[in-house]
């Protein structure tokens, strides 16, 4: 005998079929859309601490040599920073997967500050370095960041990025990297504590202070504060590793300054004499960051420190044709696209270097420079009747190409 409609359950909750939205039958049994609902929300719960898990696993980590070997093949030089930022690393997710017992020693935190000319690679480090360990991880401005209750984004925003990279799987958030680029322009504007708050200078690092150093924090999902209504997600940043950078322009001489004053008056040998005045970011220090304007909480938060040295002609040369996604090698495989073998006169690269360099635009300005050169090329070659089978670039043709560009305006003063 056939069951009449008001007979009809859910099977699993019991519901007539008058109190749900939908029933759907089975071969014996019956499921109401509420229960899909929840079994939906279940399995991805599970399949999300699966994947965790599993993440967890994966975790056996590299030693900081093969770090570094990997880094080496998108990075080139910074070998200082490379080394301090694998062995930074390292300690931070051996300290992920540490048992904590009553007796045991906690391992801290190492966060890193990066200092060095804006170009030289601080941001790429931070990003080889998550691409390497297969973490989640964003970027973001320290510059559009003000205090909370103010115009500009409240730093939890910083969180949201991480959230959004890591596709809202928050214990893959958790372990991720972030990247706050320019972190010298939150340094406070005087010593003297103005009249007016100084909300987006060391405001933000009062408010930054928290999440640096482990907290659960209340991230919006879609964040900013135009959707007041949606729903806080809350994210433990103890294990999030946070790398700040920043070009701290004239900070070589405050650390000139306090170089100077330790040499003289005391007795000092001759090693210590020999400074490099070149590059002075080598020798900074924590007091040099405070006397900067970083104020001494965040600098404790943030206890490994290094710099990254200026590019020189070889390295900007090596950085146009060595890295494994170099530019040059990126542009091969533009024209492989077209079955067109591309080739390059070594006398060009020297002249995209000495241009880089005449302009003052360091290794950024190597794009700019080789899209004025093969833009026409890359334009007109793809519809060409006889489409060539090689193209080699000249010196004379990259000079041509370069003069008649806009790219001249760029040149810094
Ligand atoms: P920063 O963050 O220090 O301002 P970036 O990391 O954004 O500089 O570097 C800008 C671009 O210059 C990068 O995308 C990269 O192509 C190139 N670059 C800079 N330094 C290096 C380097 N040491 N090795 C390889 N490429 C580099």
């Amino acid at each position: 005998m056939s069951k009449s409609n008001k007979d009809i359950k859910c099977s699993f909750c019991g519901s007539g079929k008058q109190d749900t939205l939908m029933l759907i039958a089975g071969l014996d049994a019956h499921i109401c859309d509420k229960c899909v609902a929840q079994a939906n929300q279940i399995l991805s719960e599970e399949l999300v601490t699966r994947k965790y898990k599993s993440t967890q696993s994966h975790l056996t980590l590299l030693k900081p040599q093969e770090i570094k070997t990997h880094m080496d093949q998108y990075v080139i030089g910074q070998d200082d920073a490379k080394k301090v930022l694998c062995v930074a690393v390292y300690n931070h997710y051996k300290r992920l997967n540490q048992k904590i017992d009553k007796d045991e020693i906690e391992i801290e935190k190492s966060n890193i500050i990066m200092v060095g000319e804006t170009g030289t690679g601080k941001t790429l480090l931070a990003k080889t370095v998550a691409k390497i360990l297969n973490v989640p991880f964003c970027i973001c401005d320290a510059t559009v960041l003000t205090e909370a209750g103010y115009v500009g984004e409240d730093v939890e925003s910083i969180l949201t990025r991480l959230l959004q990279a890591a596709d809202y799987d928050v214990a893959a958030a958790e372990r991720g990297i972030v990247y706050i680029d320019e972190v010298d322009k939150i340094a406070r504007k005087s010593d003297n504590p103005s009249i007016t708050r100084d909300v987006s200078g060391e405001g933000v690092q009062q408010a930054l202070l928290k999440i640096l150093e482990g907290t659960m924090v209340n991230v919006p999902p879609q964040g900013g504060r135009k959707h007041p209504d949606q729903k806080m997600i809350a994210v433990n940043t103890n294990n999030i590793l946070f790398i700040c950078g920043g070009a701290f322009d004239g900070i070589e001489k405050k650390i000139a300054n306090r170089l100077r004053t330790q040499t003289v008056g005391y007795k000092v040998s001759r090693d210590e004499l020999s400074i490099d005045l070149k590059n002075l970011y080598k020798y900074i220090t924590p007091q040099d960051l405070r006397a900067f304007g970083l104020i001494p909480e965040l600098i404790g938060r943030l206890p490994v420190i290094t710099h990254l040295n200026p590019l020189d002609r070889s390295a900007l040369l090596n950085i146009l044709t060595e890295p494994r996604n170099s530019l040059i090698k990126q542009y091969k495989k533009l024209f492989d696209y077209e079955n067109i073998s591309l080739d390059f006169d070594q006398e060009v690269f020297e002249f995209i270097v000495d241009k880089a360099m005449e302009f003052k635009l360091g290794a950024r300005g190597l794009r700019s420079i080789c899209e004025a050169i093969m833009i026409d090329a890359m334009f007109e070659v793809p519809s060409a009747k006889n489409n060539p089978k090689d193209l080699y670039i000249t010196l004379d043709y990259a000079e041509e190409k370069f003069s008649k560009s806009d790219i001249k305006k760029l040149k810094v003063a």
